[in-house]
């Protein structure tokens, strides 16, 4: 028998996982050459160069014995010392290599993290729409999500909705900015609004919340925004950073996790984050957190991003559709020209389009339009994006 917990996991998933499946159904009826499948969040732009380059210079130069051998589970020592000297100058903050946790990925990081805070019955809250693994992982500590909405149209944080459902069991706000599905970056403004909001709770409740900021896509920021470094808006705050989307290399499992001085009982913190590092095992593997150091400075073709970017917003609109400016990640968030999203999905499929439903990521009344694809597929995608949309409002 499985556990209670994992059946639990598997429940909360298993309702979703059809709406990510629908690319695969469609190749099958129309050949998937003849599919547009904005449904997937992988990088399509290749690593840069300088990653092969290092992969290789440590392959040859290296002995084999130390380029292989397991790390410690916090990560190789000089890999976090340049890692926290490269965001101590990028991020204007104080930070050294007792700070840096080296994981694999930021969604390990998120797992450690939570085994590292959270106690069963512990409450998790999270802003509307958000990447659903959240759920899986609070669940496997026993504790719960607490879902908020965020401001309508904007999908801004809304730091009086957040105020209502703290309660003395909340022990984590859980944010994700750039946001994976809206593509909304936090402002400054509405993170200053969180903090008050958080330090008033702290206050008042006698409580110490953790403010958690997952950052896979920290680095894929458009049109000159720029990504608030949270710390400096709220002191206990731990950041889960990942190199699967700046570097491009999702399958490689590399990423880290900051944990500042000014974190609420740092010490204690950082040895529980050693501890759910070895215990999990998502520690990082030792060739590609080498890797990562060398190449930290470098990043994946964000420009073709932004090309995409510009023609699939620009594009969409100019049809009519409403969608949110994606200010940074590669998604792009549409209003439904018919209210049920679900349906809007289903019926794109018959135009060769495949998007997620809003739903998945309990956003209902939108889709998500992932623009990490070919830049052709977009510029073809649009003249069907058009019929669905002439052929909604003409009520066919
Ligand atoms: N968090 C969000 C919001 C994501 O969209 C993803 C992956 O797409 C992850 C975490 C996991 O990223 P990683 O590959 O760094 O574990």
């Amino acid at each position: 028998m499985i556990s209670k917990r994992m059946e639990k996991i598997i429940e909360s998933g298993a309702a979703m996982a059809g709406l990510f499946t629908a690319g695969d159904r469609l190749a099958k009826r129309f050949g998937a050459e003849n599919v547009y499948n904005f449904s997937i969040g992988n990088p399509n732009v290749p690593a840069p160069e300088s990653v092969k380059d290092t992969i290789i210079d440590l392959a040859q130069n290296m002995p084999e014995q130390a380029l292989h051998s397991y790390t410690k589970p916090e990560g190789i020592p000089d890999v976090r010392k340049r890692i926290a000297e490269h965001d101590r100058k990028k991020f204007d903050v104080d930070l050294s290599e007792k700070n840096i946790f080296m994981v694999a990925g930021a969604a390990a990081g998120l797992n450690a993290i939570f085994l590292t805070l959270l106690d069963e019955g512990d409450e998790v809250i999270v802003p509307t729409p958000y990447f659903g693994e959240y759920k899986s992982y609070a669940l496997s500590c026993g504790a719960e999500i607490v879902e908020v909405p965020t401001q309508p149209e904007t999908f801004e944080l809304d730091a009086r909705e957040i105020r209502k459902a703290i309660t003395r069991r909340t022990k984590i706000v859980l944010i994700n900015t750039p946001n994976n599905p809206t593509g909304v970056i936090y402002s400054e403004e509405s993170l200053r609004d969180l903090a008050d909001v958080l330090n008033e709770k702290n206050n008042d409740l006698g409580i110490d919340i953790t403010l958690v900021s997952d950052e896979p896509y920290r680095d894929l920021a458009y049109a000159g925004a720029r990504v608030p470094y949270i710390p400096k808006f709220y002191d206990n705050t731990i950041i889960s950073y990942s190199f699967s989307k700046s570097l491009s290399l999702p399958g490689e499992r590399i990423g880290y996790v900051t944990i500042p001085d000014s974190v609420t009982n740092f010490t204690e913190i950082s040895a529980g984050m050693v501890t759910a590092c070895r215990v999990l095992f998502v520690n990082a593997p030792s060739l590609i957190q080498r890797v990562a150091a060398v190449c930290i400075q470098d990043e994946c073709d964000v420009e073709y991003y932004a090309r995409n970017r510009d023609a699939i917003y620009e594009g969409l609109k100019e049809i009519g559709y409403e969608c949110v400016v994606p200010q940074g990640a590669f998604y792009l968030w549409l209003k439904t020209p018919i209210e049920n999203d679900f349906e809007f999905a289903k019926k794109a499929e018959d135009y060769q389009i495949v998007v997620v439903p809003g739903s998945a990521f309990k956003g209902p009344g939108y889709v998500r339009v992932s623009f990490c694809v070919s830049h052709e597929t977009i510029l073809a995608a649009l003249p069907k994006f058009k019929e669905l949309f002439d052929d909604i409002r003409a009520g066919r």
